[in-house]
């Protein structure tokens, strides 16, 4: 892979008119190794976030040896990186014959349930196995309650008389059992953690015996951009999160149990950033070579408000317009879909042009895994940067929160 200091260097370099991602490794070890310093406990990287070979590879690296995975194409990505990896099947909805393959193929032993079906389903398999279910730790997801940018907990997670339900039936049957939940991404208030624990507490009180481990979930949210238009948004920094999900672990008493979290957002979404070429200007929009259907779904979806830094071609000689006045334009995308336009304006320098470039921050998480090759465009350029993106040039523009006019 080539190597550069930064996204500019890059840009010039190579004048890419496919979008390019931009990865930054030590930014992703950095951010592992923060994470695992905090949480005390168990780090399972959620794989979903961004499975891409070279993200599991440094992952491993950077010293994580647990992944939370969901389907056979995740477990093979961290088999592919890690013969010794430890895999947690958390997804509470399997097909049987992924089950089979988690247990048989891979060796997996950590599996999550929302419904009795699902343990009829996982114990018709470990018996066909002939495998010890003492040796097989379930977790009973537990549904929450929470805000986040991603609700998930509409879709999964058993509520809390159920679980202590499916908690006896897995007790009878001889599995280790545990207790998990997910609150959903992006989470800016610590008390969707706090309510969580609550109901973890309450169905653990009614079970009856020891719980094998209490598995928090992913949802940490990552920094991204600021819009300085606005009134800054009150939102607290991981460390704080962190430090209030302690201190209510150790309220509740699962200090001494064995702790799980599964981030995934907060550890990938600085390690890349995106540059995008303006394949025109159209007035006051600008028509790149990435959109929704490719890179920018997550920043769509999520009303996330993404950092972004103008890279002037330097082949482009008059210039119309003042470079320090920022302006919003409407950015659409490359494919020829009516819906793939962001919802958000860009703010960018008046003086942007066709054939510029844009280098987008912090895309690491639910971008590139959300790609798809719609129309036939498929981004997979990649190149390796060594300056942290904030550490550059201050970023002139962003992609903001705010809606625009047609
Ligand atoms: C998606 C997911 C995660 C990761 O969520 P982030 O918000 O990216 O941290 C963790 N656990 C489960 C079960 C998930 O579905």
């Amino acid at each position: 892979m080539q190597r550069f200091d930064n996204a500019k260097a890059a840009a010039l370099a190579l004048r890419p008119d496919d979008p390019v991602y931009c990865f930054r490794p030590e930014v992703l070890k950095a951010d592992a190794r923060q994470f695992m310093g905090m949480f005390p406990g168990k780090t399972a990287y959620a794989v979903k976030t961004n499975g891409e070979q070279l993200v599991l590879k440094t992952l491993v690296e950077a010293g994580v040896t647990a992944f939370d995975v969901a389907s056979p194409g995740e477990f093979a990505a961290v088999r592919a990186v890690s013969p010794d990896a430890e895999m947690l099947y958390m997804h509470p909805v399997k097909a049987q014959s992924d089950i089979r393959l988690a247990l048989e193929k891979y060796g997996i032993r950590i599996i999550a349930i929302d419904h009795e079906d699902e343990i009829t389903k996982l114990s018709r398999i470990v018996q066909a196995l002939d495998i010890d279910p003492g040796t097989i730790t379930v977790f009973v997801r537990i549904q929450t309650k929470g805000q986040a940018a991603y609700e998930l907990s509409k879709k999964f997670g058993a509520g809390p008389a159920n679980a202590v339900e499916l908690g006896h039936r897995l007790h009878r049957h001889g599995y280790k059992v545990g207790l998990c939940f997910h609150v959903g991404s992006q989470i800016e208030d610590p008390d969707v953690y706090e309510r969580a624990l609550a109901s973890a507490d309450w169905v653990r009180n009614r079970l009856g015996f020891d719980i094998a481990g209490l598995d928090v979930g992913g949802g940490f949210p990552a920094e991204y951009g600021e819009d300085p238009r606005r009134k800054k948004r009150e939102m607290p920094s991981l460390g704080q999160i962190m430090s209030r999900l302690r201190g209510d672990l150790r309220e509740y008493g699962f200090d001494e149990v064995p702790l799980v979290a599964e981030p995934g957002r907060v550890i990938v979404a600085r390690a890349f950033s995106l540059i995008v070429r303006v394949l025109l200007r159209k007035g006051r929009r600008l028509y790149i070579n990435d959109g929704i259907w490719a890179s920018l779904s997550d920043s769509w979806t999520g009303k996330i408000t993404l950092p972004a830094r103008f890279i002037a071609d330097p082949a482009i000689r008059s210039r119309n317009g003042l470079e320090q006045n920022i302006v919003p334009f409407k950015v659409c995308g490359a494919t020829c879909d009516s819906v793939d336009i962001l919802s958000r304006p860009f703010w960018l320098p008046e003086t942007i042009d066709t054939g510029d470039w844009i280098e987008i921050g912090h895309i690491g998480a639910y971008s590139l895994s959300l790609r798809t090759r719609f129309n036939g465009f498929y981004p997979d350029t990649f190149v390796e940067v060594t300056t942290p993106f904030e550490e550059g040039e201050a970023p002139q523009g962003l992609a903001s929160l705010e809606t625009m006019a047609d």
